[in-house]
C-alpha cells in the first residue's frame, strides 16, 4: 500500500520519552498526538497507577506510524496510523518492574481496573479509544488516535 501518496505525517515527532515516561521504541506521529499523548500520561495513566509498583515507569508502544489499512484489512480505509494520528499502547511498566499488560490484566483485578481507568482518561483527549471491548483486532492493545469525529469521542 506504499508509494501511493495516501500516507504521511504532517508535523512529525519522534518521541522517545513523554517527559520522565520512556517509550519502549521511539514513537513517530504528528504533534497534536504527541501532546494529547503527554496530556493523558499526566492526566489519567499516572494517576490511574498512584503509587502502585512505585509509579508509572514506562509505556509499551505496539504501533505508531505504519502506512496501512485499518486492521490491516484489504480494501478498508486507510488507517490513523498512516497519517500519524495514532499510537497504540499494550503494557504499561512500573518502577519495580511489574508489567501490567492489555492482554493479560484486561478485566482482572486491580492490575485490570488501572488499564480500566487508562482507557476511561483516554476517551476524550483522544478522539478514539479502542480496547479489548470494541472487536478482536484490539484484545491485545488499547488504540489511541487523534481523528476527530461530528459526534464526540468514540470509545470502546
Ligand atoms: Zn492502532
Amino acid at each position: 500500500m506504499d508509494g501511493n501518496g495516501i500516507c504521511g505525517v504532517q508535523d512529525a515527532v519522534r518521541l522517545r520519552a513523554v517527559g520522565d515516561i520512556a517509550l519502549s521504541q521511539p514513537a513517530t506521529i504528528n504533534c497534536k498526538t504527541a501532546q494529547t499523548l503527554r496530556a493523558w500520561v499526566e492526566g489519567g495513566a499516572k494517576p490511574s497507577v498512584g503509587k502502585r509498583g512505585g509509579g508509572l515507569s514506562s509505556l509499551k508502544v505496539a504501533a505508531h506510524y505504519a502506512c496501512r489499512t485499518r486492521n490491516s484489512q484489504r480494501g478498508a480505509k486507510v488507517s490513523e496510523h498512516g497519517k500519524g494520528n495514532a499510537i497504540d499502547i499494550s503494557a504499561v511498566r512500573l518502577r519495580d518492574g511489574t508489567e501490567i499488560s492489555v492482554l493479560e490484566h484486561w478485566g482482572r483485578g486491580k492490575n485490570g481496573k488501572i488499564l480500566k481507568n487508562m482507557h476511561k482518561a483516554a476517551c476524550g483527549p483522544f478522539g478514539t479509544v479502542l480496547g479489548p471491548n470494541s472487536d478482536r483486532f484490539h484484545q491485545d492493545h488499547f488504540h489511541f488516535d487523534t481523528a476527530e469525529h461530528r459526534s464526540g469521542s468514540y470509545c470502546r
